[in-house]
């Protein structure tokens, strides 16, 4: 029987630690603490954005929540991740994305100071990251290293496929598995052949952003698979294609008009050693790994 890598329990106990280590940092006068910017009214940028304010209240960490309206410029915004980048309260800045399509995302992502971006989304901590130096990797990526390790799966010397080379999570997830010593290989959508080469995989790292797109005949039995994939499902064909007799999915699918589903079909979570669910899984590592880089950076930035 395949075994639950329980996303939720080893969320917590990272939380635990940071708000630990928040404490330790109280005791010398610091709190760290992290800007939070969310551009005009996408319904579910809001939830996680206000998520992880929340969370950072939980773990005493100072959050600064800015919102600009939807209407504001490049230009403006530059102005605010400057004011951001001098301001010494602010150990982590965070642009939650999507932004509105007139806005230059890489330009603004690029102002922001590397040492404050949380994220890891800045080409000076991509480059680190890929050098093995010191750098604030990409929250759902370190994430993924954390089930992994925090579950006792071993990763050096096993073949970690990573079908997704996005600069948010496959990128960064197949450099963090190679610094971990796997042997790496990523998969795109150009990928010949894509099944025989993840029927190879010890682990299997699904970010490819289409609902159950992992089948049981592309994974290698026994693997353990992690499944990053966050897609909303809302027809009862759909449905019935990846839950049917499942009846408490039954039951919230009823009551809410929708489900969530990751790229790796269920089924195929059967054939594994091991499995991040979704949801459960990847996801609340997030804004763990999140809290825990906004400490980081608060530390890095005092030379502690
Ligand atoms: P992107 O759309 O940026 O990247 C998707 C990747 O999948 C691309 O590299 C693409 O290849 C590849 N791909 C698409 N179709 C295929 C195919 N047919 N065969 C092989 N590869 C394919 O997505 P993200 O990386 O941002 O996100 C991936 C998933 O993870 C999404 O479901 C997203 O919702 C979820 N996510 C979850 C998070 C969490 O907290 N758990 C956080 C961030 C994302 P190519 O480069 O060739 O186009």
């Amino acid at each position: 029987m395949a075994s639950i890598l329980d996303g939720v329990a080893i969320a917590l106990a990272i939380k635990q630690e940071v708000a630990q280590e928040v404490r330790a940092l109280a005791a010398q006068g610091i709190r760290p603490g992290l800007a939070a910017v969310l551009v005009g009214n996408v319904p579910a940028s809001e939830i996680y954005v206000r998520s992880k304010v929340q969370t950072c209240a939980e773990l005493g960490i100072y959050s600064d929540l800015i919102t600009p309206p939807e209407n504001t410029t490049t230009e403006a915004l530059l102005e605010l991740v400057a004011s951001l980048n001098s301001r010494d309260s602010i150990d982590g800045i965070l642009i939650q994305l999507p932004l509105p399509s007139h806005i230059d995302s890489k330009i603004l992502l690029d102002a922001v100071s590397p040492g404050k971006d949380v994220d890891g989304l800045h080409p000076v901590n991509a480059g680190r990251l890929q050098a093995g130096r010191p750098a604030l990797a990409p929250c759902t990526p370190a994430g993924v290293i954390e089930i992994l390790k925090r579950s006792g799966i071993p990763i050096a010397s096993r073949h970690a496929v990573v079908v997704g080379r996005s600069d948010i999570v496959g990128k960064p997830a197949a450099m963090l598995l190679l610094q971990q010593n796997a042997t790496v290989t990523i998969c795109h959508s150009k990928t010949r052949d894509l099944g025989a080469i993840t029927r190879q995989a010890d682990i299997l790292v699904a970010a490819i952003g289409r609902p159950g797109f992992i089948t049981p005949e592309m994974v290698n039995p026994g693997a353990t698979i992690i499944d990053v994939g966050i897609n909303r499902i809302n027809t009862r064909k759909e449905f019935d294609h990846f839950f049917a007799g499942n009846a408490r999915r039954e039951a919230s699918f009823v009551t809410r008009g929708s489900t969530i589903v990751g790229d790796v079909h269920p089924a195929a979570f059967k054939l594994a050693g091991a499995y991040t669910p979704v949801p459960g899984g990847v996801g609340p590592l997030t804004i763990a790994m999140l809290m825990s880089n906004t400490v980081r950076a608060a530390k890095l930035r005092r030379g502690l």
